[in-house]
């Protein structure tokens, strides 16, 4: 008996799919410049692979979820009344009201100042593991629908669209785009770049939906197909659906991904310099702790089991 699951019709549990967030992380080294390229060429496999470990707490740690997203249009004049700083904004809001409608701006900036701090301390387990995890953020911030309260067409009878633009694209056209995205810059202004992104990605939104839309009305081709994967079959968004939309969007997903690169490559490298530029050719050569590594494993074990609880598509 085959197994039925849908890919790119799930919610936002898989932002960029893992292959996305992973293909972020792994891109951002090669922008690298000499100064930091050895030590992340060296943890290259680390920061690639555990590019999707913030995903995985999200069922683990019950204050993950809110550092992935923002619903922007939960705010009146999103861009002028939120400030940029954690204290005044939660003077404003209200920490609650802030964490229910999404922090993902305020921990991008708060993780890059732990990115800071480790290399200050030249501690090698705190920079990947902070290195990791700001891509992820980063590249979440660069996810139209990461930034709205309908954030899987849920309230506009577009359920799936997630997992159609950040998964099922990436999954068909990614292999053709342009990974070339220069090399990292300094951000003298950290604050008002993410905010510059999750404008970006939220000005981006009425395309995404409208689109999507326009398509499915036009009903000139089956909206679903079924394809193998392995032993599996799996309802996915159909190749035709998949090309049309992908043809509107005119490019959108692969400048959003390799913005999230070079964004990424970008604060590492202004962490580093903040930092005041140590030199990272005194901690080459080092391996991760064992009490590192079985920390990490004991993540991957608790991933594991959850997904085999089916909680993974819930
Ligand atoms: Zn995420």
């Amino acid at each position: 008996m085959s197994i039925v699951t849908t890919i790119g019709l799930m919610s936002n549990i898989l932002p960029w799919g893992f292959y996305g967030h992973k293909k972020i992380n792994r891109q951002a080294v090669f922008s690298l410049p000499p100064s930091l390229f050895p030590f992340y060429k060296e943890h290259l496999n680390y920061i690639t692979e555990h590019a999707v470990d913030p995903d995985k707490r999200r069922y683990i740690v019950s204050t993950e979820g809110p550092c992935h997203f923002i619903d922007l249009d939960q705010y009146e004049n999103p861009f002028d009344s939120i400030p940029h700083s954690w204290n005044k904004a939660i003077a404003k809001f209200t920490e609650d009201s802030l964490r229910k409608h999404g922090i993902v701006p305020w921990h991008i900036y708060l993780t890059k100042l732990n990115l800071q701090k480790a290399f200050e301390e030249k501690n090698i387990e705190k920079i990947i593991k902070y290195s990791a995890d700001i891509g992820h953020y980063i590249g979440d911030a660069h996810v139209p629908l990461h930034t709205t309260h309908n954030y899987n067409g849920q309230f506009t009878n577009q359920k799936g669209i997630h997992g159609l633009w950040e998964s099922r694209l990436v999954e068909l056209y990614s292999e053709d785009y342009n990974y070339f995205v220069g090399k990292a810059s300094y951000i003298s202004n950290m604050q008002n770049e993410i905010w510059k992104v999750l404008k970006e990605s939220h000005v981006a939104l009425d395309s995404v939906f409208k689109f999507e839309a326009q398509i499915t009305a036009k009903n000139e081709f089956p909206k679903y197909s079924f394809e193998q994967r392995g032993a599996t079959t799996v309802r996915v968004y159909s190749r035709e659906f998949s090309l049309e939309y992908h043809r509107r969007l005119n490019k959108m997903v692969e400048r959003r991904l390799t913005s999230s690169i070079r964004m990424t490559a970008s604060v590492w490298f202004t962490a580093w310099v903040d930092a005041g530029q140590p030199d990272l050719s005194a901690i080459l050569n080092h391996k991760p702790s064992k009490d590192f590594i079985k920390e990490m494993e004991a993540l991957e074990k608790k991933h594991t089991q959850h997904q085999h609880m089916g909680r993974d598509c819930d």
